[in-house]
């Protein structure tokens, strides 16, 4: 007999980083892959529209209600599967919070995550959008991914290849959009056999004012968690989701002609020929950092984060990036392009 509790009537608001009210139908917590196949096995369930959540830090309810169920990932743990001289490999629960992991491998002289260092979420969620930072993304670790596909029940184990990361990107943003993220495998190296990354000038000053001559993983990381507290408001006292917009991209025939249009615009080579436009600065070239419409609103310290300022429906917030996509485009000629998820 199934032990899954469907709660009724649930706001997501304390399930979300934005702090939007979204009233769900259902909300059920999944414990363990056996709460999986129950689901799967209840009537109940067929039926209806469903959303997998963990940490809501990189969602957007754009609605008042959501009539479906929410499926809130609680599975938990992190075993080791192997060690080696030089490296240990983890399977880690999908529900485990980000920071956690991050702290464990630090507190176990096990590296490779530092520069992951509190990104917000859950580790089910970081394939999705193979979370990054100061030059480091999940990818650089991953070994596999078990998901459980929620039209067929079907459990299986996927390989990195299969998981197609990119740039805030997946397969599990196209063709596997039903799967429910139960694990992830990892292979991360022991502290004296790897090589840390701190080709960020900003990582670097900080290290150097704190007088940090040889750096370890835990000094990198306390690094970058006092970088990120000064630059991304906390979501506890100023709803967010981070960067809700992606870098844009252009070729080498567009970047000539946006360069004798715009010769300030910073323009940084990137994969397969392509060159990157950081999303903050069209943002702030027209004009949009720290303006406010009604409650929602741009941060005032960094351009990309779109905030709450208290009240704001997702509605709200919407309409706000809207107006920025429609303003870039038509000052700069550039497609912003959400990194957020949007739930309507
Ligand atoms: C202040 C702040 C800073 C941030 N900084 C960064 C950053 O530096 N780099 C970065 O990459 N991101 C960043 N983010 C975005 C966010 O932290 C990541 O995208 C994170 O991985 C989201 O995890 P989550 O558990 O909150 O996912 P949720 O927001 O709950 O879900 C995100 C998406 O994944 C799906 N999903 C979630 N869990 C599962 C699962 N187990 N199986 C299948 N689908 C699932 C959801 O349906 C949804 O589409 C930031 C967010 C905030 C608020």
């Amino acid at each position: 007999m199934s032990l899954l509790c469907w709660e009724e009537d649930v706001n997501l608001r304390q399930y979300n980083t934005f702090n939007v009210d979204s009233i769900a139908r259902y909300l059920v917590r999944i414990r363990s892959t056996n709460d999986l196949k129950d689901l799967l096995a209840s009537p109940q369930f067929r039926d209806l529209r469903y959303l997998v959540i963990g940490g809501g830090s990189n969602i957007l309810f754009a609605e008042a209600t959501f009539d479906g169920v929410i499926l809130k990932n609680e599975i938990y743990g992190i075993e080791v599967v192997s060690e080696s001289e030089n490296n240990a490999v983890l399977r880690v629960g999908g529900g485990v919070e980000w920071m956690s992991l991050v702290t464990y491998c630090i507190d176990h002289d096990l590296s490779g995550l530092e520069n992951l260092s509190l990104i917000p979420g859950t580790v089910g969620a970081a394939p999705i959008q193979n979370i990054g930072a100061y030059g480091a993304e999940i990818s650089d670790v991953t070994l596999s991914v078990e998901v459980c596909n929620l039209e067929t029940g079907e459990i299986r184990t996927m390989s990195k290849d299969e998981c197609a990361l990119k740039y805030r990107d997946s397969i599990f943003k196209h063709a596997l959009k039903n799967v429910f993220i139960s694990s992830v495998t990892i292979r991360v190296s022991k502290a004296q056999f790897h090589c840390l990354n701190t080709q960020y000038s900003s990582v670097q000053d900080v290290l150097q004012q704190q007088g940090v001559t040889t750096p370890t993983i835990r000094s990198v990381s306390g690094a970058i968690c006092l970088l990120r507290r000064r630059k991304l408001p906390d979501p506890k006292i100023l709803g967010n989701a981070g960067s809700f917009f992606k870098n844009a991209t252009c070729d080498a025939s567009l970047c000539k002609t946006t360069m004798k249009a715009h010769p300030k615009i910073p323009l940084f080579p990137g994969p397969d020929g392509f060159y990157i436009i950081p999303a903050a600065w069209l943002i702030e070239d027209c004009g949009w950092k720290g303006r406010q419409i009604g409650k929602a609103g741009v941060s005032a310290t960094h351009a990309l984060v779109l905030v709450n300022y208290g009240g704001a429906q997702g509605r709200e917030i919407l309409l706000l990036a809207d107006s920025i996509i429609k303003d870039v485009q038509t000052k700069l000629g550039f497609q912003l392009i959400p990194e957020v998820n949007i739930i309507r």
